[in-house]
């Protein structure tokens, strides 16, 4: 009987349907029954929350059929829809309090091309039964790859490295080529050389929100193509492939320094170096150098990186510069540690030289004699039984995804010029109440970026830029950090998409410039009924949450910040050693002194350390 009135109960909770213009939620009636799932989107599986809130299924694609599938029954039904690919998103916009988890992690396959002319018809698909091939790249032909939207960095970097080839990568090796990274922008360690991601995108294959599978390139659908290249991941269908131009295997040096101020409770005198510093961007932009560079509250860190000749350069460019840092006030002369790692010739192990992110597959020692389909095994599709972020090597720190502490800022040159300036803004940007606390400076833009992707979505302010700073750290989701004194120096510019706080002021200029109306008009032809939804993202001010329900908005927000989204999961941080050199330590000796003697300098160190110290002829 109690049974019984336990089904009567049920039965009226789940009599209700979802309230017009929202999307259903698994208590209503509407809501697809057992056997509907069961026939139209057989394997999905439920998701583990816990005390977090995620969606109820995870449907796993390896195919485009799948992913056409599992758009169609989210519109069909109207349940929310969400996509995974690496789970790296700072803002967790993989994530969502209901409905389906569409991952296309599984949506491998990878395919080299001599030369990529873009047709209506698009390049010849890839997938997981795709065997990488190999090619000689012909002098004066564009050379391409096609892959599948589930590669990862270090899984692109190795299949182009057989054939003595670079794709531009992001600067962890798990994080997806196709997915977040490209389609808002991504930078990589060597941007500054070649551009950004979206600046390199050939071609995208998309599942749109008609479950049609749309090719768009410069001959098809270019508004589309436009749109995916910046405008933001999850918003104008699932891409399923995608197409990057690849270079010639660069020959990079990356070079690490490490400072630290005299006194471990000094937390006043690193801003006047950083600033410095800083400020050189538009000299180590002309002297080929970039990457990044890491302020702590006592202690500034660098990892650079420069190719061929410009790397032979490198020393001479900074060493003036840190001599200049290592005898500011309240600097510990002794502190200075630089490190000039051997030459690198693959893009992994550029990777592993930076951040010891991803294990490096073995280098090619030189192109192929001559272009061959050798066959080699076609990739496998891992497990993702849970939702995930993958992380470290071999993906062994699965860990749930969630919102990251983070705000920034894009400075040009003229909020550089004045180093007092900068100075007392990065002191107020800096979030020393976080644990691991610091203000990334991306030196990630200039020369390619500066003069390429003109036909692209991505935020404008982004080519005018010399920086990004990114002001991060560990927190329990409480803590923001926050760069107002940034936004104050440069009210004009915005923030990076891929990374920054989802509650950025004036979100849309913020995001994409004046590039917001046209972006909105696209997503209002290929998705208007918002089947696809982030928040920030296009057209996002279209929709609200009600509690875990997502409706259509039904007023006009006064606000100008983004819609609150209602992925609510907060990233608390790895129960790993970060990988980042730890702070200043308390007995003298900078953690990077164990990663120097443990990787051993290059020959690139001794010359630095010449220059910087010519009697003794040893690093300071
Ligand atoms: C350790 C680490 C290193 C990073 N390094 C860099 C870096 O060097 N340069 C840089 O620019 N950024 C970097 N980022 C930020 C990165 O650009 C974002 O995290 C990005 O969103 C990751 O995209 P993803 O698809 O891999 O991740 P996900 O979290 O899976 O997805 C991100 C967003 O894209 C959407 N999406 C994913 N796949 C698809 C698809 N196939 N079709 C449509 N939408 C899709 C998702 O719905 C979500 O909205 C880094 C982040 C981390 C955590």
């Amino acid at each position: 009987m109690r049974y019984l009135l336990l089904l009567l109960t049920l039965g009226v909770a789940r009599a209700q349907k979802a309230p017009a213009g929202c999307r259903v939620l698994a208590t209503d009636a509407d809501w697809p029954a057992p056997d509907v799932w069961k026939a139209e989107l057989k394997g999905t599986e439920p998701i583990e929350s816990g005390v977090k809130k995620h969606p109820n299924f995870i449907y796993e694609a390896s195919r485009v059929e799948h992913v056409q599938r599992a758009v169609r029954f989210a519109a069909k039904h109207n349940v929310r829809l969400s996509i995974i690919n690496s789970g790296h998103d700072f803002m967790g916009r993989q994530d969502a309090p209901s409905g389906i988890l569409l991952s296309v992690t599984g949506m491998k396959g990878i395919r080299l091309l001599e030369s990529f002319t873009p047709t209506v018809k698009g390049a010849e698909p890839v997938d997981v039964k795709t065997v990488t091939n190999v090619i000689k790249p012909k002098a004066g032909q564009d050379t391409a790859i096609t892959i599948g939207a589930g590669v990862t960095a270090t899984e692109i970097t190795t299949a182009a490295v057989g054939s003595g080839l670079f794709a531009l990568i992001a600067a962890h090796g798990e994080v997806s080529v196709a997915g977040g990274w490209s389609q808002g922008g991504g930078h990589s360690p060597l941007s500054s050389d070649l551009g950004l991601a979206a600046d390199n995108v050939l071609e995208y294959k998309v599942v749109t929100a008609d479950g049609n599978l749309t090719v768009a390139n410069a001959v098809s659908n270019p508004d589309l193509f436009w749109a995916l290249r910046g405008g933001g991941g999850g918003t104008f269908g699932v891409v399923v492939e995608a197409t990057f131009r690849v270079f010639p295997l660069p020959s990079a040096v990356p070079f690490k320094f490490w400072l630290n101020t005299t006194a471990y409770d000094d937390t006043k005198s690193v801003y006047a170096p950083a600033a410095y510093f800083t400020a050189q961007a538009e000299r180590l932009y002309a002297a080929g150098i970039q990457g990044y560079f890491f302020i702590y509250p006592n202690a500034l860190q660098a990892t650079l990186v420069a190719t061929s000749f410009n790397a032979l350069r490198m020393p001479g460019v900074l060493a003036p510069m840190l001599a200049k840092m290592k005898a500011m006030p309240g600097f510990d002369a002794k502190s200075l540690q630089t490190m000039g790692l051997p030459n690198l010739r693959g893009a992994a192990d550029l990777i592993q030289g930076f951040f010891g992110g991803s294990p490096a597959p073995k280098a090619a020692t030189a192109p192929p004699k001559a272009a061959t389909t050798a066959p080699k095994a076609a990739m496998t599709v891992p497990k993702s039984p849970t939702l995930r972020r993958r992380h470290g090597p071999g993906e062994m720190m699965l860990v749930s995804p969630g919102r990251t502490a983070m705000d920034s800022r894009l400075l040009g040159a003229e909020h550089l010029a004045d180093e007092k300036r900068l100075a007392t803004a990065l002191e107020r940007a800096m979030p020393i109440k976080l644990l691991d606390g610091q203000l990334r400076v991306h030196f990630t833009t200039g020369n390619k970026v500066r003069t390429g992707g003109k036909d692209t979505s991505v935020n404008p302010a982004f080519r005018k830029a010399l920086v990004h700073i990114v002001a991060t750290g560990v927190g329990d989701g409480a803590t923001i950090p926050n760069v107002d004194s940034l936004r104050e120096l440069a009210p004009n510019t915005g923030a990076y998409l891929n990374e920054a706080w989802y509650g950025n002021p004036d979100w849309k200029k913020a995001f994409w410039g004046e590039h917001y109306d046209r972006l909105s008009q696209i997503k209002d032809k290929w998705d208007p009924g918002m089947l696809f939804y982030v928040t920030p993202g296009i057209n996002a001010d279209r929709m609200e949450a009600r509690g875990a329900r997502l409706c259509k908005a039904e007023t006009i927000r006064a606000s100008n910040a983004a819609p609150v989204g209602d992925n609510v999961n907060n990233y608390t941080g790895y129960k790993e050693p970060s990988t980042f050199p730890a702070l200043w330590q308390g007995d003298g000796k900078p953690a990077l002194q164990q990663t120097l003697a443990q990787l051993g300098g290059g020959g690139l160190m001794e010359t630095l350390n010449a220059l910087l110290n010519p009697k003794k002829g040893t690093s300071g």
